[in-house]
């Protein structure tokens, strides 16, 4: 067993792997050349039945873990959005996993239930959202949004279905736009509504929500007897972050008494930067709104920033209240266990204290506009080269474009040849990029987000980018 001593010495190591691996970050393949059933194969059948050394393990971390590794934080990474971290973050992580505290309720750790709540109010300050609202700490968008689905089903039923279950009379229907993310129609199964009473609302040219058919379908669903109950929006679809009319949404919900939940997992991060606050216009009449700091704003995953206007709603449709859990602090403080799924929590507002203190809101606004330009830039190279096309306006600094070299017309092999490029890319090494479909037409993603991801990685990327496209046609 490890005694103290040598822990010390162990960490020490350890922090100077840790240093030498993001000075290296860029020398290794940013996604690993491994078949499926690889790794396993490298590993003992057996757990071992005596200890062994922290040095031995990391030298097999070295040589059979890390090689299967995706880079995450490689400044090459340009691949669905990313999950960034950064060094204040990284260094509170390991001080919360010195305490390794259970943060579910105030009495478990008062610092961090109310680190917590001022860390949710700074940022409500920092984007702009209604100052009233409160906020919680989640794991992720994805159950931020079940969360906000169940409290929407609670809040319409009196609180009965928490109580009774599901009785036949009511068919519950939940709109978003058919770019939306797949966590929607997820939440919509777990919830107990059913994948098909998500209403898919047709998009615009710009790909976001056409208000005037999401009246129509909530006007149809009544008049067929359904019951409307919530409207999930996007604020930057994962598609092509595509931003969906928040204002004349919220007049839609508002009108007929639907519940608004606003999805801004990647794209709310853009809201600290006042010129994106065009966006959020209209979202005082939303009811609950989320976005992930772990996907844009240098803090580590898992860090989902969930908002509710009725933090009264959300409590009482998660609250439980076992005899071991009763305190006399109770209803002076916030018992976060009650403002979502799990019971037991870690200490996540830490990170986040680290990470905008040690920035300041102006680093964090310098870094996100250092992105958006770099991807402006990448926008113009990509617009100036006959053989490749923009696929999908740029609004922050997600690049959506394919290649079409001006002999190939047809679409299934433009397809086909920018699916290739995907893949032989990504084979390189040099850098990892992901697609989607545009309109039905394959397309390339490049997200500049990383957290020291510079002009120069950028430039090299689309240098690759061109070279390999030559090298297919
Ligand atoms: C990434 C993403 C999600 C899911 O976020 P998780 O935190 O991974 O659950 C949901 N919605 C949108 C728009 C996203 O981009």
């Amino acid at each position: 067993m490890i005694n103290n001593d040598e822990f010390r010495k162990l960490a020490h190591e350890m922090a100077d792997w840790m240093a030498d691996y993001y000075m290296n970050i860029e020398n290794f393949p940013v996604k690993p050349d491994v078949q499926p059933g690889e790794i396993i194969a490298g590993l003992p059948e057996h757990p071992p039945i005596e200890g062994e050394s922290i040095h031995l393990i990391m030298q097999d971390f070295k040589r059979k873990i890390l090689p299967g590794m995706t880079h995450w934080q490689s400044p090459n990474y340009f691949a669905y959005f990313p999950a960034n971290a950064s060094y204040p973050s990284l260094l509170a992580e390991m001080v919360t996993a010195t305490l390794a505290a259970q943060c579910m309720i105030w009495d478990t750790s008062p610092s961090a239930a109310e680190l917590e709540e001022q860390m949710m109010k700074w940022l409500i300050e920092m984007t702009g959202l209604p100052a009233e609202w409160e906020g919680v700490i989640q794991d992720g968008a994805s159950t931020a949004t079940l969360t906000s689905l169940l409290t929407a089903r609670e809040k319409k039923t009196d609180f009965l279905i928490n109580e009774n279950g599901y009785s036949a009379d009511n068919i519950f229907r939940v709109y978003c736009s058919t770019e939306a993310h797949s966590s929607i129609e997820k939440s919509a199964k777990i919830a107990g509504f059913g994948k098909k009473n998500v209403v898919k609302i047709p998009v615009d040219e710009e790909l976001a929500m056409i208000p005037a058919a999401l009246e129509l379908a909530i006007l149809n669903d009544i008049q067929s007897g359904f019951v409307p109950l919530a409207v999930v929006a996007a604020i930057g679809t994962t598609g092509t972050t595509a931003v969906d009319p928040i204002s004349a949404i919220s007049d839609i919900c508002y009108k007929h008494q639907v519940w608004f939940h606003v999805d801004a997992a990647y794209s709310g991060t853009a809201l600290i930067l006042p010129e994106f606050r065009w966006m959020i216009q209209g979202v005082e009449k939303a009811d609950s709104f989320v976005f992930n700091p772990h996907k844009w704003m240098f803090t580590h995953f898992d860090c989902t920033a969930y908002f509710v206007k009725d933090p009264k709603a959300l409590i009482k449709t998660f609250e439980i209240l076992p005899e071991y859990l009763k305190t006399f602090s109770r209803g002076k403080v916030k018992d976060y266990r009650d403002w979502g799924i799990p019971m037991g929590r870690r200490f996540r507002a830490l990170k986040l204290w680290f990470v905008i203190r040690n920035f300041g809101v102006s680093g964090i606004q310098e870094k996100l506009r250092n992105h958006i330009s770099i991807a402006s830039k990448l926008e113009s190279w990509i617009v100036d080269d006959p053989n490749f096309e923009m696929m999908a306006t740029r609004l922050f600094n997600l690049v959506c474009f394919r290649y079409k070299p001006a002999a190939i017309g047809d679409e299934k092999e433009l397809s086909l040849l920018n699916e290739r490029l995907e893949k032989e890319l990504n084979d390189s090494g040099k850098l990892f990029l992901t697609h989607t479909k545009v309109k039905g037409k394959y397309t390339l993603r490049m997200v500049i987000a990383q957290t020291y991801v510079d002009m120069r990685h950028v430039k090299a990327a689309w240098e690759q980018v061109k070279e390999v496209a030559r090298s297919l046609f």
